[in-house]
C-alpha cells in the first residue's frame, strides 16, 4: 500500500467519522476546557440520557414526549419522578442559549430517581415534572440534512428564540426575532379556560390581555399574522401549559441562565422573582370571578419557595442571591403560571461558562431545586416559610429597573410589533 493510498483511506475514515463526532460536539463551542460544560448535551444524547435514566429507575422515573413538537419536528421530553399526591413543575432552557439549567434539571430528575431516604420520600410526596430544556431547537436545531438551523441572516443557534422563519419582512409578532422565532417566555397562555390563547392578542396594556384565542395555530405549516388572532403559535409554551393542566402543580420553577454579566469567574449572582402580574389578575376578575384569589394564592406560594431558596442558597458562599426586576407581562411562564394559581418562581443564574462558575451555575441550579422538593415533600403548602420573608430576604441588587419590554417600549398592536427585537437589544436582554 502506497503512502498515497494509506493517506486516501485515512481521509476517507476522517471524512465518514466527522458527522459522528459533529453529533456530540456543541454547536458553537468550544465554551474553553472546563469539564462541567463537556456535560452539555446534544438534543440526541439529551433524550438518550433520558430514557436510560427511566430505564434503570425501576419505574421511580417515567418518560414521555410533550403533545407538540418543535418547528422542526423534534418530540420534546419529559419527565415525571414520584407518586405522591402533589404536583411540582420545573421547567429548564426555554432560552436556546442558557444551556447550564438544563444539565442541572437532567442532574436533578436522575438523583430523584436513586435509592436514598431523600428521594424516596420526595417519590413519595410529590410527583415532580421536569422539562430539561424546552427549546430544543434554539440549542441545536437541525435541518433534514443535519446542519444546523439557521436564521434569515444565516446564524446558527445557539439562541434564545425557538425557531419560527415566517415572519422575515414588514411587521413581526410580539417578542419575536425577525426571520427567527418566539422568545417562548413571552406566550404562556394564562387563562384557565384557555389554554391555546395567545398572550400578547390583540394588544398588551397595563392590563394585560384579556381576549381568548382557543384555536390550534399549527407553526409547522405555513400561517400568516391573520392567524396569530386564532391561537398560540409557539408550540413549545403550548407544551408546558399543557402540563401544568395535566398535573396543577403547586409550584412552578422556570430555570434561567444569563452568561455575560460575570467576569470574575467564581461569584455566581442568582436573582428569583414572584408572579408580578397583578395589574392583568384585576383586570380578569370581569370576566372570571376567581382571578384575583387564584392569583393571590400562587404569588404567596411563590413567596414561600422564594423563602426556601433564599435559606438554601445562603449556605453556599459562591451564590449571592437578589430580586430579579422582571416585568409584568402575563405570558412571562413566572406570570402565567401564577395567574393559574400556582407558586410560580423565576430562578435566574449568572455566570461565565467556560469558567469555574459554569460548574457553580449547576450545583445551584441543582440544590435550590432540591431544597424546594424536599420541603414540598415534608408540607406541600410550606407554612413553615413566611412569605412575608421574601422581601426581606431578597432585595434588588443595584435597584435597576427592569428593560421595558414590548407594550412598554413599542406598542403590540393585534400581536405584532413593527419593528420587533433587535440583536442589539437581545444581548443586552436580562435573560428572563
Ligand atoms: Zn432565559
Amino acid at each position: 500500500m502506497s503512502i498515497k493510498t494509506i493517506l486516501a483511506a485515512a481521509l476517507a475514515a476522517a471524512a465518514t467519522l466527522a458527522p459522528a463526532h459533529a453529533q456530540t460536539t456543541v454547536p458553537n463551542g468550544p465554551y474553553g476546557d472546563n469539564d462541567s460544560v463537556a456535560s452539555l448535551r446534544t438534543y440526541e444524547q439529551l433524550v438518550a440520557a433520558l430514557k436510560s435514566s427511566a430505564h434503570t429507575s425501576r419505574g421511580a422515573m417515567t418518560y414521555g414526549e410533550l403533545p407538540w413538537k418543535s418547528n422542526t419536528g423534534r418530540a420534546i421530553p419529559y419527565v415525571v419522578v414520584g407518586t405522591g399526591p402533589a404536583a411540582a413543575l420545573i421547567i429548564a432552557q426555554q432560552h436556546g442559549d442558557e444551556m447550564e439549567t438544563s444539565d442541572s434539571a437532567v442532574n436533578l430528575a436522575r438523583t430523584l430517581a436513586n435509592n436514598s431516604t431523600a428521594s424516596k420520600a420526595i417519590r413519595n410526596a410529590l410527583r415532580v415534572i421536569i422539562v430539561p430544556r424546552v427549546n430544543v431547537d434554539g440549542f441545536d436545531g437541525r435541518k433534514a440534512d443535519g446542519t444546523l438551523i439557521t436564521d434569515a441572516q444565516g446564524r446558527v443557534p445557539p439562541w434564545r428564540q425557538n425557531y419560527d422563519r415566517t415572519f422575515s419582512t414588514g411587521s413581526v409578532p410580539a417578542f419575536y426575532q425577525r426571520g427567527r422565532g418566539y422568545d417562548i417566555n413571552r406566550y404562556h397562555a394564562f387563562r384557565p379556560e384557555c389554554p391555546l390563547d395567545n398572550p400578547n392578542f390583540p394588544n398588551i396594556g397595563p392590563l394585560g390581555v384579556l381576549s381568548c384565542e382557543n384555536e390550534l395555530v399549527d407553526s409547522t405549516q405555513p400561517y400568516t399574522r391573520t392567524d396569530l388572532g386564532r391561537g398560540n403559535p409557539v408550540p413549545e409554551a403550548r407544551n408546558i401549559r399543557w402540563l401544568a393542566d395535566q398535573f396543577t402543580p403547586v409550584v412552578t420553577l422556570d430555570l434561567h441562565h444569563q452568561g455575560t454579566r460575570v467576569n470574575d469567574g467564581n461569584m455566581v449572582t442568582a436573582s428569583t422573582l414572584w408572579p408580578t402580574a397583578a395589574a392583568t389578575a384585576q383586570a380578569l376578575q370581569s370576566v372570571d370571578a376567581g382571578a384575583v384569589a387564584r392569583f393571590t394564592r400562587g404569588q404567596t406560594m411563590a413567596k414561600r419557595v422564594v423563602v426556601v431558596i433564599a435559606q438554601t442558597l445562603a449556605k453556599y458562599p459562591y451564590a449571592d442571591l437578589s430580586l430579579y426586576p422582571g416585568g409584568t407581562e402575563p405570558g412571562i411562564s413566572r406570570n402565567a403560571y401564577g395567574l393559574l394559581g400556582s407558586g410560580s418562581v423565576l430562578l435566574e443564574l449568572r455566570g461565565g461558562i467556560g469558567t469555574k462558575s459554569g460548574g457553580y451555575i449547576q450545583k445551584i441550579g441543582y440544590h435550590a431545586s432540591y431544597a424546594v422538593l424536599e420541603e414540598l415533600a415534608r408540607d406541600a403548602d410550606l407554612r413553615g416559610f413566611d412569605p412575608n420573608q421574601a422581601e426581606i430576604l431578597v432585595k434588588p441588587a443595584n435597584g435597576q429597573p427592569p428593560r421595558p419590554g414590548q407594550g412598554e417600549s413599542e406598542p403590540i398592536t393585534d400581536g405584532t410589533v413593527a419593528q420587533g427585537m433587535s440583536d442589539d437589544e437581545d444581548d443586552h436582554h436580562l435573560g428572563n
